[in-house]
């Protein structure tokens, strides 16, 4: 054969299609989770992830942008906004990863 038994690798038979599909998977899944936290917010009343640029919901809260699905949820997050972001909690951390840098 011209190309042989590559040295560089421990043996022909670890390194086979399902070890380079099993990396592209996670290449793959982690590229989709770096562009949901890029790109979507999470909406704190429901839960749902939310596109930042493309819904019209949103409010200032403790100085950042919180996004919304709906006015529903807007609505029902200003009129109790504690009660969805705990400022101390997970939620307000996994906000402020998500949020857009302050201006
Ligand atoms: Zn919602």
């Amino acid at each position: 054969m011209a190309f042989g038994t590559p040295s560089r690798w421990p043996g022909k038979c670890d390194w086979n299609y399902t070890t380079f599909l099993n990396i592209v998977f996670f290449a793959i899944a982690g590229g989709l989770v770096a562009l949901t936290v890029r790109r979507g917010a999470r909406d704190p009343v429901c839960g749902m992830t939310v596109d930042r640029h493309k819904t019209a919901f949103t409010s200032k809260y403790a100085g950042r942008t919180v996004y919304f699905c709906s006015a529903g949820c807007k609505q029902s997050f200003d009129e109790a906004p504690a009660r969805y972001i705990d400022l101390t909690g997970r939620e307000a951390a996994a906000l402020e990863h998500a949020g857009e840098p302050e201006r």
